[in-house]
């Protein structure tokens, strides 16, 4: 999908954010909560080396928005994110009212990169949000910067 130059520079943030979590010895998510107006709200990296594996950047920014905007702020928001939510972040998101999803990598796509590299599929399955969370707009995949993020999961699982 095309997406405009700020929603560019949003997703290339959570790039970021997921190389810092990659740093980090974490998983390399990285995610951003964006309001109507285009401000940055709050940002968060996966930090499931923690040994919490719900500590996933869509479910921390989520409780954020719940915590922290009234309802019409929250459904006028856009979350970018590396990777599309899974099914718990997506439940997440659609139980606040959040907006609009914008993600690099698929679900599909991450899938298709893990086991390639031989990597144990998760305890929950990957669903795309849409199966999830029917009424939540989503765009992705973002080609531009999708072979960043594959880079990012293959370092983290040794490639
Ligand atoms: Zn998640």
């Amino acid at each position: 999908m095309a997406v405009k130059d700020t929603e560019l520079t949003y997703l290339r943030r959570c790039v970021e954010l997921a190389a810092e979590a990659l740093e980090a010895g974490d998983e390399p998510f990285g995610s951003v909560l964006v309001g109507a107006d285009g401000t940055v709200l709050a940002e968060d990296h996966n930090r499931v080396a923690s040994g919490d594996r719900t500590r996933h950047p869509e479910f921390e920014l989520a409780r954020w928005a719940a915590a922290h905007m009234s309802e019409p702020e929250r459904a006028a928001a856009t979350v970018y994110t590396s990777g599309e939510h899974c099914p718990m972040c997506a439940a997440a998101h659609a139980w606040v009212g959040l907006g609009r999803i914008v993600y690099v990598a698929s679900s599909a796509q991450l899938a298709g990169w893990l086991d390639e590299l031989g990597v144990g599929r998760p305890p929950v399955r990957t669903l795309p949000v849409g199966e999830v969370a029917p009424d939540v707009v989503v765009e992705g995949p973002v080609p531009e910067l999708t072979a960043e993020i594959r880079a990012l999961h293959r370092r983290f699982h040794g490639a």
